[in-house]
């Protein structure tokens, strides 16, 4: 068995999905999704130029050894455009491979370790009283975990993962006006002041069976953060996301010694050397790698086995700029991990995203049920495709009033 071809798409409803077929000598098709985030142009070019031509001709069953070949082969291998690219050749194989046996990926990893993954939502408020009201609309859809963000009083502009606009339960991040970024301004002071209170009062609103999760979005520095984690320790998050930012990872072992706030991080690493040390010195209870550019399949099963051994649960990232194809790739995963935790998941499900990718995967009361169709389970509609153009896009990048710039 052989790889023909392969091709790639950039474009999407809404986002620029980068969407990878490889084709095989036996009309067996497999598909893989490299989108990186507002740099979505540059793994669509690393597979177009670099990586697809050295694929022809390989036998597309061979997905470790055609794995190491990529990531061995790039003398300066690992970051995220490279391992985006790989991961979508890797999920790409995974689905022919399932295709060739006849079955979802999920039972080539070890079968079903439950019926239904849970999901959280973004919940997002201008204010509390709103973010109040975006909860209640997802809780009202079956959601049974929820990411709160909210805007800050004071605050000179909107922070991270909060709607400008009230009333505005969804929270897309990408502005598509350009590729030069809007600036957000940041204030540590008042994020630290007022955050704490507006966890509790959600807390005190919702009760305890909801499960909170706050995302810091790697805005505090080690003390700051060690500081925030006790004072939101009485809430009861079910995870405290980036409270660092992520390339200093000894600031998680002064937070652990102050606080036993759950801690979810990793949403930015791509390989298992990124987050080993974490896992083994048990400084994190959730990885959040994503499918995508922690390089597929392959390499992110050896990292939620490590985990396993550590009592790490996963919690794969699943912003919109996912496509249904790596969230199809971590629902295969999340169906079958011993160690599964939850899964970030935001409705793709519009029509016009529902035509371009046909699946049967379906989101049931805050729960994801994987789809029983051989591979990834969902296909990707050329024709649709073609209703599509890559369009600049970027997130904002963060100041402080000063005009320091700080982490977005
Ligand atoms: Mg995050």
């Amino acid at each position: 068995m052989k790889i023909t071809g392969a091709k790639v798409f950039v474009g999407g409803p809404g986002k620029n999905y980068v969407t990878l077929k490889i084709m095989t000598d036996q009309g067996v098709y497999g598909l893989g999704d490299a989108t990186l985030n507002n740099r979505e142009t540059l793994p669509a070019k690393y597979l177009e130029d670099y990586l697809v031509p050295a694929l022809i001709g390989m036998d597309p069953r061979n997905s470790e050894d055609i794995w190491q070949y990529l990531y061995r082969g790039a003398y300066f291998r690992r970051g995220p455009i490279a391992m985006a690219a790989f991961g979508a050749i890797d999920m790409a194989l995974w689905d022919i491979k399932g295709k060739l046996a006849n079955m979802p990926i999920y039972q080539l990893l070890g079968g079903k370790s439950r019926e239904g993954a849970m999901v959280y939502a973004h919940a997002t408020g201008a204010d509390l009283e709103d973010l109040m009201e975006s909860i209640s609309y997802y809780l009202e859809q079956g959601y049974k975990a929820v990411r709160v963000q909210c805007g800050i009083p004071g605050m000179p502009s909107a922070s991270y993962g909060v709607s400008e606009t009230k009333g505005d339960v969804e929270n897309y991040i990408t502005d598509f006006s350009g590729i030069r970024p809007k600036v957000e301004i940041w204030d540590t002071d008042r994020y630290m002041r007022y955050m704490p209170g507006a966890l509790a009062e959600i807390r005190a609103r919702f009760g305890p069976d909801l499960k909170i999760l706050h995302d810091v979005h790697h805005r505090l520095l080690p003390r700051e953060a060690a500081e925030f984690a006790k004072a939101v320790e009485p809430v009861g998050l079910y995870w405290l996301e980036d409270p660092t930012p992520a390339e200093d990872q000894d600031a998680l072992t002064l937070l652990r010694q102050h606080s036993t706030v759950p801690i979810a991080i990793g949403e930015v690493f791509n390989s298992i050397w990124d987050c080993n040390k974490l896992i083994e010195k048990e400084l994190i209870d959730f990885i959040r790698v994503a499918v995508t550019y922690a390089g597929g399949i392959t390499p992110v099963k050896r990292i939620v086995d490590l985990a396993g051994l550590h009592n790490v649960r996963t919690g794969f990232h699943g912003a919109p700029s996912h496509s249904p194809l790596s969230m199809a790739a971590q629902a295969q995963i999340n169906a079958w991990a011993p160690n599964f935790g939850i899964q970030e998941y935001l409705v793709l499900g519009t029509p016009e995203c529902d035509a371009l990718f046909p699946s049967e995967h379906r989101l049931e009361n805050g729960l994801f049920h994987v789809s029983d169709a051989p591979g990834l389970g969902v296909d990707f509609d050329e024709q649709e495709a073609e209703r599509y153009r890559y369009k600049p896009g970027s997130h904002p990048i963060v100041r402080l009033e000063d005009g320091t710039l700080w982490n977005y």
